[in-house]
């Protein structure tokens, strides 16, 4: 191994490694049984593929791909495809071990499953793009179909690759699949309300801590690390509700204005010329100063591991809400618990894509949709049911929200493990 291969590997520590620390010491709480724990720490299906893309400029390119179930004891596995050039087996395997989780907590008859490609979307065309998710789905077919295995967005996907995958799968059978995939075009079977619906969720979470918390929301200050569909979202959301959208990054940077930035404005400022920098009126910072910016909200809505037991002591906020999956390691966990930090986990505070999902999932299948206020209520009945059950667990056993949250979810498929039995 190269000295510099050596360094990214001290740099980057396991994902699943992190996953499975965080459900140990649920697992711990609940007393599991030994054979229990190894069954719901392990992934059921790990699936690589090693895959082919004519490239636009006639050469070919090998790109790997994963799919991995980890669990599907309450339902069809459910979770999203990352296109990203970190995208690994392992941070896969922790990204639908999380799904799991997610999907118990809310109550929703699905386990848990994620995919991705490691590539870099950034810098392809649209034609590559769409050759190469037309193959990954071909290469990922034994895996996935409406009742076994549901892809949905998530890092750079987005609804055009989910219509493609749609496309390719139901070109394979003969016939329209709308289930195979969620958060697809409204036009081909998609349901009103998923574009936003994972900001929706951390809004509602972020209006239900903020109330826990007897924090007014009325001039809250608020920073998003992540500028793509979730933070956007987020804080469009929780401006309406008067708080103060003061700080926003993307993988180019980071920036801060003072008076607080008008999110639709700074969107179409990031379609236009491809970051949030430069944004009329701001000033430009690091993204650690962002992380460390004084607010009463801050919202990670980029990737894994950004807040650390390093950065975590200086970070000056009341509540996290962790629109991006795990964001935040154990250790940084245990400092912000010390300091009286409420973090609402990514299990809990980004599930409300999911939860639209499977909504957009029943509507397919019934061949029956609905208003958008049908959706948008039911989402908040069931994001503020979740929120309350797991706060009531964690006043309960006196532990942090993620335990918390991770006890409720991995309670209800140890429970449907038991039920079921293990066959034969
Ligand atoms: N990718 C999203 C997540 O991490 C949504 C998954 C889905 O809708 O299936 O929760």
């Amino acid at each position: 191994m190269t000295q510099q291969a050596n360094n990214a590997t001290l740099e980057k520590p396991s994902v699943f490694a992190m996953a499975s620390q965080q459900f140990n010491s649920a697992a711990d709480r609940l007393g599991l049984d030994d054979g229990i724990r190894a069954v719901l720490g392990s992934c059921k299906r790990e699936f690589t593929v090693n895959f082919p893309v004519k490239m636009d400029s006639g050469a070919t390119q090998v790109f790997t791909g994963h799919r991995v179930q980890h669990n599907v004891f309450r339902g069809p596995a459910k979770g999203g495809l990352r296109y990203h050039p970190d995208v690994t087996l392992d941070e896969v395997k922790a990204l639908a071990m999380w799904m799991t989780w997610k999907c118990a907590i809310t109550n929703i008859p699905y386990g848990g499953g994620k995919g991705g490609v490691t590539c870099n979307p950034k810098l392809m065309s649209r034609a590559e793009l769409e050759r190469l998710t037309r193959r990954f789905a071909t290469e990922i077919s034994p895996l996935i179909g409406t009742v076994s295995d549901i892809p949905a967005p998530d890092v750079n996907t987005d609804g055009q690759i989910m219509a493609w995958i749609m496309d390719t799968i139901s070109m394979h059978s003969g016939y329209t699949q709308h289930g195979i995939v969620t958060g697809k075009p409204i036009s081909i079977g998609g349901t009103l309300g998923r574009t936003e619906a994972t900001g929706r969720g951390v809004m509602l979470m972020a209006r239900e801590a903020a109330k826990e918390r007897g924090l007014p929301l009325e001039g809250a200050r608020v920073v998003v690390q992540g500028y793509g569909n979730v933070g956007y979202w987020g804080v469009y959301l929780l401006e309406q509700l008067g708080c103060k959208i003061i700080a926003a990054s993307d993988s180019r940077g980071a920036i801060y204005v003072e008076q607080g930035l008008e999110p639709e404005s700074l969107l179409s400022h990031k379609t236009d010329n491809g970051s949030v920098l430069d944004y009329p009126g701001s000033q430009t910072i690091t993204d650690a100063e962002l992380l460390e910016m004084p607010c009463e909200i801050l919202i990670p809505a980029a990737l894994e591991q950004q807040i650390t037991e390093e950065n975590a002591p200086r970070i000056d906020t009341q509540i996290i809400v962790e629109g991006a999956n795990g964001p935040t390691t154990p250790e940084a966990d245990d400092i912000f618990q010390d300091r009286g930090v409420i973090v609402i986990p990514d299990i809990l505070a980004n599930a409300g894509g999911v939860v639209v999902s499977y909504f957009e999932w029943v509507q397919d299948i019934q061949h029956l949709f609905w208003d958008k206020s049908d959706v948008d209520n039911r989402l908040e009945s069931i994001i503020t049911r979740s929120f309350d059950e797991v706060l009531s667990t964690a006043k309960e056993h006196d532990v942090n929200l993620r335990t918390a949250a991770l006890m409720v979810g991995v309670e209800r498929v140890a429970n449907a493990l038991n039920i079921r039995g293990v066959y034969p």
